[in-house]
Formats: structure tokens, C-alpha cells, sequence
């Protein structure tokens, strides 16, 4: 292991934190940097920044993304060996990808996977935190009105930009996003569970400091053999 708890130096470490929509992937994904020297590549928000730039690509996506269904699998993998490409040997979370069986497939064929966490959280538990949700427009930051709310009201700590409700995030397209997420993702914890070792987080109050759910991913990786915990890096 490496001092940042890489499998071994020079090659990051590579995870994909798997999960429903709202089980806290894209927050932890983004908390786990500094301890693991990951980055996050998360294709929702190349696909949210795409629609908002009004793109080639944000104008393909962007029906999918308000309906709450999945885009194409070949699209979605087009993208991600295009970020892959510039990323070289960097340590990754993939956060939201894979999210079909086919897409897994397809990654195998990039890059190698040391391991899943898997968000394994009650849909009440989501349902209202999902509704607590705020993204930056400026920059994608997410803060959550229970949890990690932003200084001043409506406006992002970073870059200042203004806090708003992502579209996909009404209780029309959150029950459809899980639909799509028990039928066609959520098989992919059998096709993992048998390749690497997935780490399974649970917890019901909405309202768990995120501070507490990193430190137990970070127990649940050094268990795992994926993480060395150093005195320095504890999140509490
Ligand atoms: P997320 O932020 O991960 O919840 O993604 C938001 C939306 O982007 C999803 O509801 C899908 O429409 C689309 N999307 C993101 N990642 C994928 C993926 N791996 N495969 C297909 N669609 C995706």
C-alpha cells in the first residue's frame, strides 16, 4: 500500500460506490478524496453539466435525464473511456457508473476495479433526504438543508453560485429513478460480489453527519485490505 491507501504506488486506487439515487454516492464520493488521493468521476454530473451548457452531448441526453430514465449504454460508455483516457493512472470513484450490466462489461474491458462500496440505505431513510437536496448551479456542489447546509442561505460556500433543486429531484422522477435503479442496476451487486470485495454501509437517520458515514466507509475499506488508516486522516 501506498501512503494514501492506494493498492500500490503510482496506481490509484480504483472503487465504484454503488447505491439507489439519494444514498449519499456523489457526497461521499467527494469526502473520500483527501483520504483515499481519489478523484470522482461522475457521469450524472458530466451529463448535468452537458444539458447545462446546452452541448452536442447535453442536447442527446438531456430527455433522459428529465424523465429520470437511463441513457444509452453506449453513450454513457463512449464518455467514460474519453474521461478515462485523461485521467492516465489517477485513483477514481466512479460515482452513478456502472449502472447496467452491460456497462460493467464494458468497464472491465477499460480498467481494473478494486472494489465496491455499496450505499445500502432504506428508501424512507432517502426519500427525505432527497427532498433536502440542493445543487450548486455553478460549480455542482450538493448540500443537503438536514445536513450540510451552505453558510448563507441559498448560495454556495465555493463559488457563490445559487443553490437549486435538480429537476430530476420531484417525487414523480425519484419513484422512477428507483424503479430503474431495483431493475436494472441493482443487479449489478451479484455481478461485483463475485470479482471484488464490496463493502456494505447502512444506516437509517436522515440525518447522520457525514462525518460519521465516511468514517464508516473508511473502517468498512480498511477491512476490506483497501485502506490504511492513518492517525491523521480520521474524519471525526
Ligand atoms: P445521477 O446524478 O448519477 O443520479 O444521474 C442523473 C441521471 O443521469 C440519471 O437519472 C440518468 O438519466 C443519467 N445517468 C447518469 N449516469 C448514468 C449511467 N451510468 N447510465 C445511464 N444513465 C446515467
Amino acid at each position: 500500500m501506498d501512503k494514501r491507501g492506494g493498492i500500490m504506488a503510482g496506481r490509484g486506487l480504483r472503487l465504484i460506490i454503488f447505491g439507489p439515487p439519494g444514498s449519499g454516492k456523489g457526497t461521499h464520493a467527494a469526502r473520500l478524496g483527501p483520504f483515499l488521493g481519489t478523484t470522482v468521476l461522475s457521469t450524472g454530473e458530466i451529463f448535468r453539466k452537458a444539458v447545462g451548457d446546452g452541448s452536442g452531448l447535453g442536447r442527446r441526453v438531456r430527455e433522459y435525464l428529465e424523465a429520470g430514465r437511463l441513457v444509452p449504454d453506449d453513450l454513457v460508455i463512449e464518455v467514460v473511456r474519453r474521461e478515462l483516457e485523461s485521467l492516465g493512472d489517477a485513483g477514481i470513484i466512479f460515482d452513478g457508473f456502472p449502472r447496467t450490466v452491460r456497462q460493467a462489461e464494458a468497464l472491465d474491458g477499460i480498467t481494473r476495479i478494486d472494489g465496491v462500496i455499496n450505499m445500502d440505505i432504506p428508501k424512507e431513510t432517502i426519500v427525505r433526504r432527497m427532498t433536502a437536496r440542493r445543487t450548486c448551479e455553478g460549480c455542482g456542489r450538493v448540500y443537503n438543508l438536514l445536513v450540510l447546509r451552505p453558510k448563507v442561505d441559498g448560495i454556495c460556500d465555493e463559488c457563490g453560485g445559487r443553490l437549486v433543486q435538480r429537476k430530476d429531484d420531484t417525487p414523480e422522477v425519484i419513484e422512477e429513478r428507483f424503479r430503474v435503479f431495483q431493475e436494472q442496476t441493482f443487479p449489478l451487486l451479484k455481478y461485483y460480489g463475485s470479482r471484488v470485495p464490496v463493502v456494505r454501509i447502512t444506516y437509517t437517520d436522515p440525518a447522520i453527519a457525514p462525518e460519521r458515514v465516511t468514517s464508516m466507509i473508511l473502517d468498512g475499506l480498511a477491512k476490506a485490505g483497501l485502506y490504511k488508516r492513518e492517525q491523521a486522516g480520521h474524519p471525526l
